[in-house]
């Protein structure tokens, strides 16, 4: 926009008006329109000084209003500054972009991969119920580094759903997870789980980052004690006929005992 040569805006030009009257005119005229077309708080390099005065930060120049300075960013000098310096910035940034590419990088990565920090620890025990004399195995995973609440999980997943060993029949594997832990696999026979209340469970204690999972195979044949009354069959004893109480189940050590038990 090219302020001197607006309409009226010449000295002797408005007709009736004097000159000094006239020049006031124009430069009220011309600022009020400048703070309406520009605005100048975006204007980086406007600032208005501790005199109550304002400043070029480009052209390093004062100027006692608005107008004043608005004229001056349409004049020559300031345009070549501004010319300068943009070509210095796209220079700069030129220099710059691979510092802030390689800077950016890692946030990039971390949202997208979770690093992972290796394997839990884990214990695996043989378990036998004496009453049934199914047998099975009881799986503790430690987790002291896992993630913020985050609950381990489990899966059981047969040989032809596993894509890491030649599929075997005779095997089935059971997996569990939590992040930021890898995940750990355990090979298992591939016969079927006891998946009745007490059987199988999974425990996750918050406090000491442990996740335990115990399960029993079915008996391949039915048991003797089923039948009851103590006969003298395979499941005879003091315990015949008494099918395990959920809790207090002895092989689980998060159930409540039973009464009279002492821990
Ligand atoms: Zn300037």
């Amino acid at each position: 926009m090219d302020f001197q040569n607006r309409a009226g805006s010449k000295p002797g030009s408005g007709g009736v008006a004097g000159y000094s009257e006239s020049n006031v005119d124009r430069r009220e005229r011309l600022r009020k329109l400048a703070l309406e077309t520009i605005d100048l708080a975006k204007d980086p390099y406007f600032m208005k000084n501790h005199l109550g005065t304002y400043e070029c930060k480009l052209c390093l120049t004062l100027h006692t209003n608005e107008g004043s300075y608005l004229a001056h960013t349409q004049g020559k000098k300031h345009q070549t500054n501004l010319a300068r310096r943009a070509a210095k910035d796209a220079k700069d940034q030129e220099t710059q972009m691979p510092k802030l590419i390689e800077a950016a990088k890692p946030k990039v990565e971390i949202k997208r991969v979770a690093v992972k920090i290796g394997r839990p620890g884990y214990n695996v025990t043989k378990v036998r119920d004496p009453t049934t004399r199914q047998v099975g195995l009881l799986f503790q995973v430690f987790y002291p580094e896992i993630g913020e609440g985050i609950k381990p999980r489990h899966r059981f997943m047969n040989a032809f759903e596993q894509h890491q060993e030649l599929p075997n029949r005779a095997i089935q594997y059971l997996i569990f997870a939590a992040e930021p832990y890898e995940n750990v696999s355990f090979r298992v026979q591939a016969r079927e789980i006891d998946r009745a209340e007490g059987r199988f469970w999974t425990y996750w204690d918050p406090d000491g980052k442990t996740y335990s999972l115990q399960f029993l195979f079915k008996n391949e044949r039915p048991v003797g004690y089923l039948g009851g009354g103590g006969s003298g069959g395979p499941g005879g004893g003091p315990m015949a006929g008494n099918v395990m109480p959920t809790v207090g189940n002895p092989l689980n050590p998060y159930a409540p005992p039973p009464a009279g038990y002492m821990r």
